[in-house]
């Protein structure tokens, strides 16, 4: 049945959305608006604004002003309650936020209650904690003593200042909370600019921190498309950005702080993640792996799997297998509570994955099921299983970012790595395995920021986070964040 909305959603989807910025919802100062669309039915929801110069100016001036006049001098422990209360409040709205993340986005209501808010909430309680674990270290310095004096040194970590966090559209809520809660923690005010597509749910994120006690300026949020975000990175008060999104996107966005003036970035990017099962892993086990690794929210996972790679012999039975699994979802409304597969999240990623779809059919490649868009109203997407006609089929090669696992057969562990290392991207990768020695064996030899055993997708707050090669710089979560929200200074001190 599908979930009826609360009144407090139906009333937020009516108000006149635009930014947020020093405490206050802004309606903004220009006449373009952006619509929201829900990708279930395709039908608006809302609309906001786009942001200005004058919007961005706004936003910038707050935060700088929060910044210098209060939160850099907040004690840590300071810090760490606020984002303990902003944990506990999003619980407390996790239903609202939860039907507004899914209307905007087509997740699954199930999937944006229990997975996005409560991760959410477990990130800002790590970002809290982290607040009270910023240290530096002391150090003796060798300088040579010509009178009685000594000398002594240490580094501390001080906030860079104003942080501006560029966010995508599959976990408006979860990714936004990893760059402000970053920045909040460490003592740097935060600007989020949501994505054109996902805008609402920081714009209500933001209201509650401000009853969980987070300043005025010290979190506010700028809406609109790339240019937005562009004016943002270039605006001379801004200290670092925070990009998480498409390679292409973010090569443009480090190229354009490094231009400005050096301006401090990290970049979380895509990827082509790969999967590679070992031949003592049972059939089941390689298809509740696969299941797991690649077709989460319709696959809209920046570390879940998009390449398969399993031993030649078995797999003929895995295709058939995973076939199956995938022909028994029950595609629905996301707010149904019984549908087990959801929409895309918007048109123009339909229409992509429908270009991949006939590109890999022209390729030669064999679509085993899927490969089509389904015959409903809304941005639906059969989950889609391709086996791939050669090593450099382009779906091996190219992100979908959708509900779409490229297959191929492998004869020997060193074509499974030298398969699995192929390309330009090193996010994330799995091995699957019960053979404890050669998992350990192989780990040094796979390319990939995090390698999972066993597992795929899931992240944890405590384990740092980021890509290596063209799928990232810097490192999100454990304590790793604090080295790229702050600068280190060493002190020298005579005595
Ligand atoms: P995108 O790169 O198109 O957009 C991301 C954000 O950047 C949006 O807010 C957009 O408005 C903004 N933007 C666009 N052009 C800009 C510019 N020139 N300057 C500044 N900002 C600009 O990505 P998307 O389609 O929203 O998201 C999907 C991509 O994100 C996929 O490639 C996926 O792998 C990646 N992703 C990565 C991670 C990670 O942690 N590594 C997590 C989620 C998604």
């Amino acid at each position: 049945m599908r979930v009826a909305l609360l009144p407090e959603v139906t009333a937020f989807l009516k108000r006149q959305h635009g930014h947020f910025i020093d405490g206050q919802p802004r309606e903004g100062t220009g006449a373009e608006r952006i619509e929201v669309i829900n990708p279930s039915d395709d039908q608006p929801i809302a609309t906001v604004a786009t942001a200005t110069s004058s919007d961005i100016e706004a936003a910038v001036a707050s935060s700088l002003s929060a910044f210098n006049s209060s939160w850099r001098h907040t004690l840590p422990a300071q810090r760490a309650e606020v984002l303990y209360r902003l944990a506990d409040l999003l619980e407390q709205h996790r239903e609202a936020l939860a039907q507004l993340e899914t209307l905007q986005s087509g997740k699954l209501i199930s999937l944006a209650r229990n997975f996005e808010i409560t991760t959410a909430a477990a990130f800002l309680r790590h970002y809290a904690g982290a607040a009270t674990r910023i240290t530096g270290e002391t150090i003796t310095p060798s300088i040579p003593s010509f009178g009685e004096e000594r000398y002594t040194a240490f580094t501390r970590r001080e906030p860079l200042g104003v942080v501006v966090g560029i966010v995508p559209w599959n976990f408006s809520i979860m990714i936004a909370v990893w760059k402000f809660a970053s920045a909040l923690a460490t003592g740097c005010t935060a600007i989020i600019k949501s994505s054109e597509f996902t805008p609402l749910t920081m714009l209500r994120i933001a209201e509650i921190a401000l009853d969980a006690g987070v300043p005025a300026g010290v979190l506010n949020v700028i809406n609109g498309k790339g240019e937005a975000g562009s004016a943002l990175i270039s605006h001379q008060d801004v200290a670092k950005v925070s990009f998480t999104g498409s390679v292409p996107t973010g090569i443009a966005v480090g190229t354009q702080a490094l231009q400005s003036r050096l301006t401090r970035f990290t970049l979380e990017l895509g990827g082509k993640n790969a999967a590679g099962f070992l031949p003592d892993c049972p059939i089941e086990k390689i298809i509740d792996g696969i299941f797991e690794s690649g077709f989460i929210n319709q696959g809209q996972i920046c570390a879940a799997a998009e390449r398969f790679y399993v031993p030649q012999p078995l797999l003929d039975d895995v295709l058939t297998g995973i076939k199956q699994r995938l022909e028994q979802m029950q595609p629905g409304d996301p707010l149904d509570e019984q549908a087990d597969y959801g929409p895309v999240a918007n048109r123009a990623h339909l229409e992509k994955l429908n270009a991949a779809f006939a590109k890999a059919r022209q390729e030669g490649d064999q679509v085993i099921t899927g490969g089509h868009v389904l015959d409903r109203p809304g941005c639906y997407v059969a989950p889609t299983i391709i086996r791939a006609h050669s090593p450099n089929a382009s779906l091996l090669h190219e992100e979908t970012f959708g509900p779409v696992g490229t297959f191929i057969g492998y004869d020997t562990e060193q074509q499974l790595v030298e398969a699995m290392n192929a390309g330009p991207y090193g996010l994330s990768a799995s091995l699957w395995t019960n053979n404890l020695s050669k998992a350990l064996q192989l780990i040094p030899q796979i390319n990939a920021g995090t390698l999972w055993v066993n597992m795929h997708t899931l992240l944890d707050p405590a384990v740092p986070f980021g890509g290596i090669k063209s799928s990232g710089m810097g490192r999100e979560f454990g304590d790793e964040f604090i080295n790229d929200y702050t600068e280190l200074k060493s002190v020298l001190v005579r005595y």
